[in-house]
């Protein structure tokens, strides 16, 4: 493992060169790992993909996982959940088991089911209960459209309206970016209204990272309950979820998690949680408790663990899929991708900063400098001619209207040489004679 600095004692010790890029590579502990990876081509040659933040890159291992499970199927039909080397109903625990660190929780506490915007509105059924005064969801302004979706929905579900329940804390200044104590003033000032606050972890349109220990604790001060959206957190960023006490989290896979597109999503429920009979939830077959799950009996009496959240039968291909990616991610080992995260992050920074300095380049960087992959880089005019020349040079990444650029150069498939590239090439467009801003 590598030594871990903080962004700024490794920014201060880069130099702006290629050979420096070219050096960062070599000393890199985890550079092998991108061949465990299928990049898009050009002209026979590997796009430079800067968008693990949507969709991460097919594991090679995906498809000899995938066609496993097929064999499995055509060999032993239904009883390969029971038989063979790898019983399907073995499946969850192995997965649970990889996971577990990277979500920062105990494997108990983990439950590998459905997708993402479904389990929001699963864990609201937990996890919202309004009561009297105490009746307000604490949000930040411009989460991901789903999540607003689901909670507008589920509010409404319940006879209440939306108008009365959110509070919504909005960005201050121009960087677009909700800021912590804006946050925690906000669940201050609403100290004895406020039932759930429930944030993205990390913001899908700023970077910017939430401080999820410091939220967590402040929510609890006031008898309020926590839950993240961690889509653009997991795989990305450390999580302590057990140790911050956070009541529950949910994510998808198919972003840095690489397990492909409409792969499985997660839930994390605190084990505080998991023998409270007063929580209501929506129940399946596949959440009641396993020894007797098969005796089909009337009464539902739940897993005593996460998994009691379990509705359906899970799809053994998405979960194969997982696996493959969780594999590399073992190998990797955890602490080397975030220690590497860290460093391509304040390179990035680094580089960043020295065309954002340009008088001439009008790009302001919305990304506070905190941990992950990704940076939403603000274009005052023209964003999306700089962004049609990246894509036209083989740059792959994201344009969000109206002038926002995001790109995550992530530590498992990219290189230091790839982000040096995207300096240049950025540099040369917003500096050429022919792009007047
Ligand atoms: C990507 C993302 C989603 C997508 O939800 P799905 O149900 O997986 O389609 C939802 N919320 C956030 C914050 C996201 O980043």
């Amino acid at each position: 493992m590598e030594e871990e600095l903080e962004l700024f004692d490794y920014m201060a010790t880069f130099e702006l060169t290629k050979e420096y890029a070219l050096q960062l590579d070599q000393e890199d502990l985890i550079a092998s790992f991108r061949n465990r990876f299928l990049f898009p081509q050009k002209q026979g040659n590997p796009k430079t993909y800067f968008l693990g933040n949507s969709l991460g890159l097919q594991p090679v291992s995906a498809r000899l996982a995938m066609a496993k499970v097929l064999q499995q199927w055509a060999d032993n039909g239904v009883e390969s959940f029971f038989h063979g080397n790898d019983p399907w109903l073995n499946f969850h625990g192995l997965l649970v088991k990889k996971l577990s660190e990277i979500a920062g929780a105990k494997s108990t506490e983990l439950s590998i089911m459905n997708q993402l915007s479904v389990n929001i509105h699963l864990m609201l059924v937990s996890f919202y209960n309004p009561v009297g005064k105490r009746k307000k969801i604490l949000i930040e302004s411009k989460a991901f459209p789903s999540d607003q979706y689901a909670v507008d929905s589920f509010i409404k579900l319940l006879g209440l309206d939306p108008q009365d329940i959110l509070i919504e804390v909005k960005p201050i200044g121009e960087n677009q970016v909700v800021q912590d104590e804006d946050v925690v003033a906000a669940i201050q000032q609403h100290a004895d209204e406020i039932a759930l606050v429930f944030i993205g972890g990390i913001n899908y349109y700023t970077g910017h990272v939430f401080d999820m220990k410091l939220i967590s604790d402040e929510a609890h001060k006031i008898g309020a309950l926590v839950g993240f959206d961690l889509a653009h957190a997991i795989g990305n960023i450390e999580l302590n979820l057990h140790d911050w006490g956070v009541d529950f989290a949910c994510w998808c896979s198919y972003k840095y998690l690489n397990a492909g597109p409409g792969a499985v999503g997660s839930v994390f429920v605190h084990e505080r949680h998991h023998l409270d009979t007063s929580l209501k939830r929506l129940t399946g077959w596949w959440g009641y408790k396993k020894e007797d799950r098969f005796l089909m009996e009337d009464t539902f009496v739940p897993e005593p663990d996460a998994t009691g959240w379990q509705l359906s039968t899970p799809s053994i291909f998405l979960y194969a899929c997982l696996k493959a990616s969780l594999s590399i991610f073992e190998e990797a080992g955890w602490k080397n991708i975030l220690a590497k995260q860290n460093k391509m992050k304040g390179w990035l920074k680094f580089l960043i900063d020295d065309i954002t300095s340009l008088e001439e380049a009008h790009i302001k960087c919305l990304t506070p400098d905190s941990r992950g992959c990704q940076v939403s880089l603000f274009f005052q005019d023209n964003g999306k001619l700089v962004y049609d020349q990246l894509t036209e040079a083989g740059f792959m990444v994201d344009w969000r209207e109206p002038g926002v650029i995001r790109l995550a150069p992530v530590p498992l498939y990219n290189t230091y040489e790839e982000v040096w590239s995207f300096y240049e090439a950025l540099k040369s467009i917003l500096t050429s004679s022919s792009f007047k801003p």
